[in-house]
């Protein structure tokens, strides 16, 4: 086919990986034909092989691998960076990822003659700090907008982006878009933070000891209004800001536009998995982590029982992140800024929360 963009998709295994390998080679997206190259370091999932991209095994965060497998590549005219690491602190943070964004465009940007638009994604602890100060610093009042001044603390974004501006800069007509969600709702065993995925493998162990789903989070998240960010809406975009002449070199929030309280949510993921919904109770303090400290065992049977995929627990119950994410209310953002510059797209969370989990069904990642 005469393919119109190609894009490299680094993360392509990831939350918004998976959803931006969905979206892109469809012949309706904007842009295409697109022709995907994705990376990520793992061999290819069973739950990625649909979708049709080229897939390149890569360590990032090596740059001898980058340059053997990336410098290849010379037809890239968009990069789509949608990963992360993850270290004990954020100047640790700053330096791992950093060095992973660094990798990859220093070895695509001088090989990639057509390369047009880098879009780089992040998030919302852009306004309120790293998870080491979350709202311990001088964290932003939300609602959060996109001109807000950056927090005086160390912040893996803010190396991200002070690099991307750096590389883009080295190249005359290359743009830049910055993408900031709030807590993503997708699909992906393979992410580091994937909350519908760890709550659905959470509510299938209660329904497998026959015990009662309990809110692991406080009353400020039980009762208050929360948002969150639909992954297929971020691969939407992005994809926009990489076609819209008027986004480019820009920074946008990105997040489904309506609000929703975990109370109601709760009975709806109690709905889904056939088990007692218990919700928030005053002193209780639930903790995932603490709760599914020993449930390795009892995870390897639920999946030798339904026939599920051979996923670890460890690896597709992100506990320390849900119970991080449930502890307080989520400072809102606001669309506005992407409204004014013509993304209109939107998600209603309740259906996007109930359709995540019929994926990781569906997927057979939990019964
Ligand atoms: P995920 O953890 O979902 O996915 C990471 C992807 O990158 C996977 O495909 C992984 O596959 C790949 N990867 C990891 N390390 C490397 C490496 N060294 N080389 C090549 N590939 C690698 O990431 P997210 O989408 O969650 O994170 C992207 C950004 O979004 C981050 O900045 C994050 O902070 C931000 N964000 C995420 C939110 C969420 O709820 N998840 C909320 C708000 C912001 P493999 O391990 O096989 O390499």
């Amino acid at each position: 086919p005469n393919y119109q963009s190609v894009a490299l998709v680094v993360g392509v295994t990831g939350i918004v990986g998976n959803s931006m390998a969905e979206i892109l080679p469809l012949a309706d997206t904007p842009g295409g034909p697109w022709k995907v190259y994705g990376v990520a370091r793992r061999p290819r999932p069973s739950w990625n092989e649909d979708h049709p991209i080229n897939y390149i095994s890569c360590d990032v965060s090596d740059s001898d691998d980058v340059e053997a497998k990336l410098s290849p590549l010379t037809d890239i005219t968009n990069i789509f960076y949608v990963t992360w690491t993850n270290r004990s602190t954020e100047k640790e943070n700053c330096e791992a990822n950093g060095k992973m964004l660094r990798n990859v465009l220093s070895v695509v940007i001088p090989n990639c003659p057509n390369l047009k638009h880098i879009c780089l994604l992040t998030g919302r602890k852009h306004y309120v700090g790293p998870f080491e100060r979350l709202w311990n610093t001088q964290a932003h009042d939300p609602p959060l907008t996109e001109d807000l001044p950056r927090l005086d603390c160390p912040n893996f974004y803010y190396t991200l982006e002070d690099i991307l501006f750096e590389e883009v800069g080295k190249k005359a007509g290359l743009t830049w878009s910055v993408h900031r969600p709030g807590i993503i709702f997708g699909f992906s065993p393979y992410s580091m933070m994937n909350l519908v995925g760890t709550l659905s493998v959470y509510a299938a162990i209660c329904k497998h000891e026959g015990s009662v789903l309990w809110f692991p989070g406080c009353k400020a998240a039980w009762d208050g209004y929360s948002d969150c960010s639909d992954a297929d809406l971020i691969a939407e975009h992005q994809i926009w800001a990489a076609v819209e002449p008027y986004a480019k070199n820009e920074a946008f929030n990105v997040s489904n536009g309506d609000v929703f309280k975990w109370k109601h949510f709760w009975k709806a993921l109690a709905e889904q998995f056939e088990v007692e919904c218990g919700g928030y109770e005053e002193g209780k303090g639930v903790k995932l982590q603490e709760l599914m400290k020993d449930k390795g065992p009892i995870w390897d049977e639920i999946v030798r029982k339904n026939g599920l995929l051979p996923n670890k627990l460890e690896d597709i119950g992100n506990w320390w992140f849900a119970d991080l994410m449930l502890q307080s209310a989520v400072p809102l953002d606001t669309m506005n800024k992407s409204k004014e510059h013509g993304f209109l797209g939107f998600r209603n969370s309740k259906n996007s929360f109930l359709s995540w989990i019929d994926k990781v069904k569906a997927y057979k990642i939990v019964p």
